[in-house]
């Protein structure tokens, strides 16, 4: 069975003394997984390592950047390389979500170049795709994500994509407080899924884990966990609260 992943995206959000407090809330809960279920934690830059730490005695807990440069060293002031969060053994980084496609410029070629410089530095790739309202209000919305996945993604080999991560997440849905409906989420789920079974082969789309991401709660996880194709989900706000993260990691399948 292809993972089931609650991942946090904390963003810009929290002290490095709030950021403890939170790690050692939530992991003292002792939520247990299953071989299949993981807890990714994606936490900004300078708390990365104290995170590790945190969690590395709990089976299944993972940490994540929420970015890295699409190059591998040099002067770029200010930018954090694949190579870095290797060396500090860091398991996932997010990529390409719609808060830096939009505020920071990144496109779906400078994706695929981020994409390419994580997995050649062992990290895992949550790949970020998902449409704007208008879209959405168009009913455009399949071939939108579908060009945002073959753009960034269909230049790799079938290896690399096998046990992929990929997050959707509707751009209206995102700290809006509007979720997407179960079957909104199921009905892009298959579409992503199918996109990667034309190119790849069904081994290869059933291997990967397509998570859910727009104001996921406590009380919607598990209706939209339950769903088919959805593989967990990507969780921003929710995130920051102890109680509410734990009950969303307990709604995976
Ligand atoms: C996100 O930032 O990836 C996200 C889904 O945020 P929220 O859960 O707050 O909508």
């Amino acid at each position: 069975m292809r993972k089931q992943i609650a991942a946090a995206n904390w963003k810009m959000n929290l002290t490095l003394q709030q950021a403890n407090e939170l790690l050692d809330e939530i992991t003292n809960k002792n939520i247990s997984l299953s071989p299949d279920q993981q807890v990714v934690f994606g936490v900004p830059f300078p708390y990365l390592l104290l995170a590790s730490e945190k969690v590395k005695s709990n089976a299944g807990y993972f940490i994540a950047a929420q970015n890295c440069y699409n190059q591998a060293s040099g002067a770029y002031t200010g930018e954090v390389s694949a190579v870095m969060l290797s060396s500090c053994e860091i398991g996932f980084v997010i990529i390409g979500h719609s808060e830096r496609r939009e505020y920071f410029w990144e496109d779906n070629e400078m994706l695929a170049q981020k994409v390419d410089i994580c997995l050649s530095n062992g990290l895992k790739p949550i790949f970020c795709c998902g449409e704007p309202l208008e879209i959405r209000e168009a009913e455009t919305q399949n071939a939108y994500v579908e060009t945002q996945i073959k753009e960034s993604l269909f230049h790799l080999e079938s290896s690399a994509l096998h046990n992929f991560v990929v997050a959707y997440e509707p751009i209206w849905a995102i700290g809006t407080g509007k979720t997407a409906s179960a079957e909104q989420a199921q009905e892009m789920h298959a579409h992503i899924r199918s996109v990667f079974a034309q190119k790849y082969g069904n081994d290869i789309a059933e291997s990967i884990s397509i998570l859910y991401g727009g104001s996921v709660k406590a009380n919607n996880a598990n209706e939209i966990f339950g769903k088919k194709d959805v593989d967990g989900g990507l969780v921003g706000g929710a995130s920051l609260k102890a109680d509410e993260f734990a009950e969303i990691i307990k709604g995976l399948k």
